[in-house]
């Protein structure tokens, strides 16, 4: 009887200690005032980006996601910063070896994770239990105990042109706020308003399987209780978006309104 008492004493104290730390964590989270961007994917030297691309050069130029990033997180930061926060920009790579692109990421002081080896799966060091490729720079991003984590992407869904419209925000479970302004904001600025979409507006999706697009990312950040969202609003095979962000203007408003998404949500909490 006495054993089954100490037990049941244990197990309580145990749950009691759990929660709080829980606790502690959430609070944190809420009263941090950094965000961390995470640019997309890396850059080989020689090759360039090794994210999605245009499938070619006729809608005003090429474009790929990890070099769209390394030109345009400049103005995601700034919106941040002028806002009042502070903004931390990652990448799992090295320097791009393009010298604009090299310039551009020393002006915005990349923190540069380097990854042994860029396509290799690594256990989180936060939360051993996720892992996936690129969560080293997820978990740089969580060492430094961020209000919320913006994984800068831009989506693909073919090796040829095709017009798709179901752009979105994938998020964690703790993301869905974060994640809903940002799209929020996306409509009211870019989305229909400058960016052909045909009426279909940005959507929301909630990530909680690693296997399916960045879910252990997320994860391991919702394992901190840290929103998190994967900007996969627009389509780098759709011809429209391609277009649009080819022209630096449009691409500088849809870099901003990323910024303004994220500190609509940061205001709101
Ligand atoms: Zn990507």
């Amino acid at each position: 009887m006495k054993r089954i008492l100490r037990f049941l004493i244990a197990a309580l104290v145990w749950a009691l200690a759990a929660q709080c730390a829980q606790q502690q964590m959430q609070r944190q989270v809420r009263e941090s005032r950094t965000v961390a961007l995470d640019i997309g994917h890396y850059y080989a030297p020689g090759r360039g980006g090794q994210g999605a691309r245009t499938p070619d050069a006729s809608q005003g130029g090429a474009l790929e996601e990890c070099e769209f990033w390394y030109k345009y997180a400049g103005d995601v930061k700034n919106v941040i910063e002028q806002a009042g926060y502070k903004c931390i920009v990652i990448n799992r790579g090295d320097t791009p070896t393009d010298p604009a692109l090299a310039k551009e990421a020393k002006r915005i002081g990349v923190i540069q994770v380097k990854t042994p080896q860029p396509a290799a799966v690594y256990l989180s060091r936060h939360h051993p239990k996720r892992m996936a490729v690129g969560i080293l720079s997820a978990d740089r991003a969580l060492d430094c105990k961020p209000a919320a984590v913006i994984f800068l992407h831009l989506n693909s869904d073919s090796d040829s042109w095709r017009i798709s419209n179901k752009g979105a925000f994938y998020c964690n479970p703790v993301g869905v706020t974060l994640a809903t302004t940002m799209a929020d904001t996306m409509n009211r600025r870019i989305f229909n308003c400058g960016l052909p979409n045909h009426g279909i507006p940005c959507g929301v999706v909630v990530r909680t399987d690693g296997h399916k697009g960045g879910g252990d990312w997320l994860n391991t950040c919702n394992d901190s209780f840290v929103p998190a969202a994967i900007t996969e609003a627009v389509f780098l095979s759709n011809p429209e978006h391609a277009r649009y962000l080819n022209a630096p203007a449009n691409a500088r408003q849809f870099a901003r309104a990323i910024g303004e998404g994220t500190v609509r949500y940061l205001e709101g909490r």
